[in-house]
């Protein structure tokens, strides 16, 4: 069966680069009636935070993006220790205790004489007795997965047929001389224990997908399908990795931005369908297919957001948002007639409270010098009683009559004085709602 996972390390929030890693997984779960996983990569204890993990379960539950698992590697140590053990007894798994700057030393003088910076394996030659010193003055050493030197190949969701020679590669790190077990074991054992069967995240995890194909195989798992979709960039194609601090889901959900104009903007971003809004998760799941995502950075734009909630907002009924028109302060028997006007004229549900004052208030006038008299006039003529849907015609039919004025001339200085601004909702729409006049017709 297959099984995707999403595994944020809960050192931050998510933003809009991991949304695109979430997404993808999801959809590939949810289409082949699958199994979408959360795993929280939460085995630095020192990084990891409670509240990611729940900032990252709202800003999924925001989306929608119901997963139907939780795992955390925080609890599952006892199985990496486990595969540690096996991996040591197969001789594939050695110590090493070299400090950093010996490490850096190493890789600048192989630099230097242009070979590539890779671990050199000193620490194999060590003797029993040598370990032993080294352990006693400078503490546990780091373990290291010895790689076997041969190419390591797949083929990639995304980027195709990809060869990688392993003698290009340092031995992996996957455990800290502070016992710390690192993500690129603990991945492996979690994705090989709980069946996962499609891998997909960013380009940035390519070398590591080579180093776990060899750990999996030498833990006696079943490699998974893997893709690494491209990078997000900004709309100049510069790097976004800077910004993406600034792009967190919250952010953008306190921003105003809908959840499926997000949604329907990264399961299609870098692919070669265009971007269309959609408002229901299964035409997503439906239309998305991996294999037609490029391999090339992806411009990202969070402009391109905003029309997009703005088109999403249009098409909504006020049951969908009754709550927020309630809190804007709209009384329950103008809700209806209130969304009906201001939906098509804001861009996110933030603009409704403008809209909202506007009626209650009034506007400051926008009123030409020419149009003073005409305005004087116009307002003289307004019918007396309630304002409905017809008071705008009889009026400006009366006004029309009484002034000679017609079109343009007629009804944009009305609409300025009314709304102070030269667009916006139909002036029929919005004229019964102007408490203000009301109170004063
Ligand atoms: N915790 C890793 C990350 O956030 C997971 C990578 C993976 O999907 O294997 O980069």
């Amino acid at each position: 069966m297959t099984t995707t996972r999403f595994a944020p390390s809960p050192t931050g929030y998510i933003h809009v680069g991991n949304l695109r890693t979430a997404l993808m997984n999801y959809l590939i779960a949810r289409k082949a009636g699958g199994t979408f996983i959360l795993r929280i990569d939460d085995t630095d204890p020192v990084r990891s935070k409670e509240e990611y993990v729940d900032a990252i379960k709202q800003d999924l539950e925001w989306l929608g993006l119901h997963w139907d698992k939780v795992e955390r590697q925080s609890e599952r140590l006892d199985q990496y220790a486990e595969a540690a053990d096996k991996l040591r007894e197969m001789g594939r798994f050695y110590e090493a205790f070299e400090t950093p700057t010996e490490l850096d030393l190493k890789r600048k003088k192989q630099l230097n004489m242009g070979k590539p910076p890779v671990y050199d394996r000193a620490a194999l030659n060590l003797s029993a007795d040598e370990r032993e010193a080294l352990r006693a003055e400078r503490g546990n050493g780091v373990w290291r997965f010895k790689l076997d030197h041969e190419r390591i190949e797949w083929n990639d969701g995304v980027l195709g047929d990809i060869s990688i020679d392993a003698a290009s590669v340092s031995d992996p790190v996957l455990i800290r001389g502070d016992g710390q077990v690192l993500y690129t074991i603990a991945s492996v054992v979690d994705d090989t224990e709980m069946g996962v069967t499609n891998v997909v995240r960013g380009s940035d995890h390519v070398t590591n997908t080579a180093t776990q194909i060899q750990i999996i195989k030498a833990l006696g798992g079943t490699c998974p399908d893997f893709a690494h979709h491209s990078l997000l960039t900004g709309p100049q194609g510069e790097a976004l990795s800077k910004r993406l601090g600034t792009l967190a889901l919250r952010d953008l959900r306190e921003a105003g931005v809908q959840p499926f104009a997000l949604l329907s903007l990264m399961a299609r971003l870098g692919s070669s369908d265009p971007v269309e809004l959609r408002a229901d998760m299964s035409e997503l799941v439906d239309g998305f297919d991996i294999e037609r995502f490029g391999a090339a950075p992806t411009k990202f734009d969070v402009q391109d957001l905003y029309p997009l909630t703005a088109h999403y907002l249009q098409t909504l009924p006020l049951a969908d948002v009754a709550d927020t028109v309630a809190n804007v302060g709209v009384p329950a028997e103008l809700a209806e007639d209130f969304w009906l006007m201001a939906r098509g004229n804001i861009t996110t549900l933030k603009d409704l409270g403008g809209w909202w004052e506007l009626c209650r208030d009034g506007a400051e006038p926008m009123i030409d010098d020419d149009d003073r008299a005409f305005i004087a006039e116009a307002m003289a003529l307004l019918p007396e009683g309630p304002l409905d849907g017809d008071t705008w015609g009889t009026w400006t039919k009366a006004v029309k009559e009484a002034t000679g004025r017609k079109g343009k001339g007629l009804f944009m200085p009305l609409r300025k004085a009314l709304t102070g601004q030269e667009r916006g909702p139909e002036m029929a729409t919005l004229l019964p709602l102007l408490q203000v006049i009301r109170a004063k017709g």
